[in-house]
């Protein structure tokens, strides 16, 4: 993807510099709720009007969008509200009938970007055409299949690109519906300088009273605006109930986001930040120091249980590694999960050398 290009402009031109906010319920419903939410997104300070027409549901059965009718609803609220408005492609078919309701921003959701097929199919669709294109991360937390999507799009001629980050699906049980892993998006910017990328809070929270926690933590991550899933009636919502907000809350939401400061200039504030920066410099080579010398000693001890033929794994050693870890961070008032992950991390690369050990050893 050329990252010269100006994929930002469409984004100032909507929002200034301000966090773009494209919000509206998961799916439209009825013509009134399309309408009322609409005023409600407008009055609450939001860019664009965000409803699902078609709905790409997990499971059989449940509620899968009022299709193309939607659109004349979405086309009857921009008349009202001057708000643009948005809708999810899934195929081609969906991208035309967009297209002829003269619909804003399609975006193409967590499902398909996983497909590059149906992803290409789209793009062709989309050949060209002057409007603004979102993707949404793929379902699993694979950053080339994110940029994989987008180069396709971009392909196409879409000038007005951006990404959304709405969180990865995991098995286990979370906090969160889908798993921010915040990195990921860290890294498709640091890919992509230029693209916009927005975030959705209610698709990673899952819970609406989740949502503003998850929003000020992607303002303070530099994050270009957020998609915020908003319904007059959120707990009789035909998808996605627990994770909508009313529009009064969106409106307390934007209001309350703390927007950080860029421009620093106090030179007070700017030479302790460099002092503690070099701090933190002086630190990370401790740190990676220490990381040397125990590698040095799991390398020692790879060679006795070489010669004495030990299993390099050993359970209860590892076990009581983990327990005094977890101890110790108890100790010192640091997140025992993080400690937790990290030891994990210590422990696989521990293993990885003394295998490594072990190979040279017998190739001796
Ligand atoms: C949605 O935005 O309502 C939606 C279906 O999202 P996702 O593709 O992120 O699951
Ligand atoms: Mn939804």
């Amino acid at each position: 993807m050329t990252t010269d290009k100006k994929y930002h402009s469409w984004l100032q031109e909507l929002s200034g510099e301000n966090p773009l906010i494209i919000a509206g319920p998961c799916s439209a419903e009825t013509e009134q709720q399309v309408l009322e939410t609409a005023q409600g997104v407008k009055n609450a300070g939001g860019h664009i009007l965000r409803a699902g027409i078609w709905k790409p549901r997990t499971r059989p059965g449940n509620f899968e969008g009022v299709g193309a009718i939607g659109l004349k609803w979405l086309q009857k609220a921009k008349a009202e509200t001057g708000l643009l408005t948005a809708t999810e492609v899934a195929n081609p078919n969906h991208v035309e009938l967009a297209l002829q309701h003269d619909i804003d921003l399609l975006w193409i959701g967590a499902r398909t970007s996983v497909n590059p097929f149906a992803v290409q199919e789209i793009a062709n669709a989309m050949q060209g055409i002057d409007k603004i294109v979102l993707v949404k991360n793929p379902v699993n937390p694979d950053l080339a299949l994110w940029m994989g999507a987008l180069e396709r799009i971009e392909k196409a001629g879409i000038v007005k690109l951006g990404a959304i980050h709405r969180g990865f699906s995991s098995y286990k049980k979370m906090p969160y519906r889908n798993e921010p892993l915040w990195q990921l998006p860290i890294d498709l910017k640091t890919q992509f300088p230029n693209l916009p990328i927005i975030n959705d809070p209610s698709h990673i929270s899952g819970k609406s009273e989740n949502v503003f926690d998850i929003a000020q933590t992607a303002i303070q991550l530099k994050f270009d605006g957020l998609m915020v899933e908003t319904h007059i009636d959120p707990t009789n919502a035909w998808s996605d109930a627990r994770q909508q907000i009313t529009p009064e809350s969106l409106e307390n939401l934007i209001e309350n986001l703390v927007i950080p400061n860029d421009k620093v200039f106090n030179p007070d504030l700017l030479k302790s930040l460099k002092i503690l920066r070099k701090e933190i410099d002086d630190l990370d080579v401790e740190l990676v120091q220490l990381l040397k010398n125990r590698q040095q000693k799991t390398e020692e001890i790879a060679r006795l249980k070489f010669k004495e033929n030990i299993a390099i794994y050993q359970k209860e050693r590892w076990l009581d590694i983990l327990q005094k870890a977890i101890k110790n961070a108890q100790e010192n008032h640091i997140n025992q999960k993080f400690i937790e992950q990290l030891f994990r991390s210590l422990h696989q690369e521990s293993l990885k050398t003394q295998h490594q050990v072990f190979k040279d050893l017998f190739e001796k």
